[in-house]
């Protein structure tokens, strides 16, 4: 995900040197589906949906929520949108960019940042709700 402006300044200087450092330990491919920065892939719609296939290969067919290999399928059978470049992003698994520590660092694709900050949100949103009912217990009076 790219940095906005606003939490430009939350990042630490050394950033680059982070996100390197980050890259090189996963060996430049996403940490949860396998995808290869740089590699080009066309992602699935519905039948293939859930799925991947790269450009490259003979084509294999990959999952997209962790990579392993279903099985293979022609191109031109293939059910999927439009080639798209892989671009690894780096995550903050506790979304607070000043935490650079390697373990709260994870090199992902698009698809699966999107995936893990949607999980987040929802997470998120769950607690503001359950926080925002328990608020509600405190002024429910006996009358109700
Ligand atoms: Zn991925």
């Amino acid at each position: 995900m790219p940095i906005k402006p606003e939490n430009r300044s939350r990042y630490q200087d050394d950033w680059e040197q982070i996100r390197e450092r980050i890259l090189a330990r996963a060996g430049h491919c996403c940490e949860q589906c396998r995808v290869a920065n740089g590699d080009v892939i066309v992602r699935g719609i519905d039948k293939d949906a859930g799925t991947f296939q790269r450009f490259e290969g003979n084509g294999e067919v990959y999952a997209a929520d962790d990579g392993r290999l279903l099985g293979h399928c022609k191109a031109s059978e293939y059910c999927g949108n439009r080639w798209t470049k892989v671009v690894l992003t780096i995550a903050h698994l506790d979304h607070v960019p000043e935490h650079c520590d390697d373990e709260n660092l994870k090199a992902l694709c698009q698809r699966c940042h999107l995936a893990y900050d949607a999980q987040h949100h929802a997470e998120t949103a769950r607690q503001t709700r359950r926080a925002r009912n328990a608020i509600g217990d405190l002024f429910a009076t006996n009358e109700d």
